[in-house]
């Protein structure tokens, strides 16, 4: 079933999460197992993340450099066909601009399609280790409309290839990402929201925010969203603090505010066990709030958190 549909249907605030493939040369049963803690509450689609193949220089012992690409976190596809399989749950794969030439998107589409998956998150991607801004692949896109508008023109039949005659229509059902405290690029908020803007237009069915911490980030980007015309879905993501060191590593990785407050307590607690049960209880508090204000969805980020999401889901669904 279509993301769109589970939202449009639901008589409540649904709980849904987001894995990340087990690093190269892992397991898949680890992802099961972090799986295995939080199926009970019901979620209502799993995504999955992309990770572009990154190019490494490893020095050798007789002190000569050599290029390698590796893929730290492969697997992407596979491990959305093996959960769906494993828990009838809607699985979201993310698509990237990254990593993908317009064919490789073309080609990553019909493998989709194949295996049955009609839900996608459609992004440009992260930039890439070292480097302050996402570059384009050379033949691939550069913003994630545009990457948008390939699968949807797949969703009518036209492929790249526009000599192919009675070409199958895919069926997805697309997600973007938008950005409460505004993408790192951006110049400010109200520019970033008309890109945003772009993107539903386009033909985005839903919107999964950033992480925040502050819930009055999602509230008026959500009121400014709806001043411009945004009319779709917006589902806050949420991600509760685990380690200490997040209380300063959050805000930089992911350009988002931590409450002077919350941040302090986290940084200046005993050790990364209390610094869990902070975070654990903030996101708590978080979530009971978005319930009240009618979110659609709560979307938990889940690495490195899995055991306090299980306890903030028992809380709260
Ligand atoms: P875009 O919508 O393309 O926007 C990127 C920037 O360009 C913004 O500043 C926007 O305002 C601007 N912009 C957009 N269109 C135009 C235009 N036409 N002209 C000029 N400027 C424009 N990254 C991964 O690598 N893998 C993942 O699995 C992944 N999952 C994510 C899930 C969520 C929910 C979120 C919020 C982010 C995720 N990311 C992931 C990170 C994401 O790829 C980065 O934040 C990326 O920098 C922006 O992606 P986007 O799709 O929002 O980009």
């Amino acid at each position: 079933m279509k993301v769109i549909e589970k939202i449009n249907n639901r008589n409540k605030t649904l709980f849904s999460i987001e894995i990340v493939p087990p690093l190269r040369g892992n397991r898949i049963e680890g992802i099961y197992q972090r799986i295995d803690q939080l199926i009970e509450f019901n979620p209502a689609f799993i995504n999955i993340t992309y990770h572009k193949d990154e190019a490494e220089y490893i020095q050798r012992k007789d002190g000569s450099t050599v290029k390698r690409t590796i893929s730290k976190r492969p697997g992407t596809v596979a491990l959305t066909a093996s959960i769906m399989n494993k828990y009838k749950v809607e699985v979201v794969p993310h698509l990237t601009c990254g990593g993908f030439t317009k064919d490789q998107v073309e080609n990553a589409l019909i493998d989709f399609n194949f295996l049955g998956i009609e839900n996608l998150l459609v992004l440009q991607g992260d930039a890439g280790r070292g480097l302050d801004k996402f570059i384009a692949d050379p033949g691939g896109h550069k913003y994630a409309v545009e990457l948008l508008e390939q699968v949807l023109k797949m969703n009518e039949g036209k492929y790249l290839d526009d000599r192919l005659e009675q070409a199958n229509q895919s069926n997805f059902c697309v997600g973007v990402a938008g950005y409460p405290e505004k993408h790192y690029a951006s110049a400010d908020l109200d520019s970033d929201i008309q890109y945003l803007k772009a993107k539903v237009l386009a033909g985005a069915d839903y919107i999964v925010t950033q992480m925040f911490f502050d819930n009055k980030y999602y509230y008026e980007f959500v009121d400014k969203c709806r001043a411009v015309g945004i009319d779709v879905p917006i589902i806050p993501g949420l991600k509760p603090i685990a380690l200490k060191n997040q209380a300063d590593v959050l805000p930089k990785l992911f350009h988002t505010d931590i409450p002077q407050d919350l941040a302090n307590e986290v940084r200046n607690c005993k050790d990364n066990k209390i610094a869990l049960e902070i975070g654990t209880q903030w996101t708590i508090e978080q979530a009971k709030d978005l319930i009240k204000h009618g979110a659609p969805v709560l979307h938990f980020y889940t690495l490195g958190a899995g055991n306090s999401i299980r306890k903030i889901a028992k809380e709260i669904f």
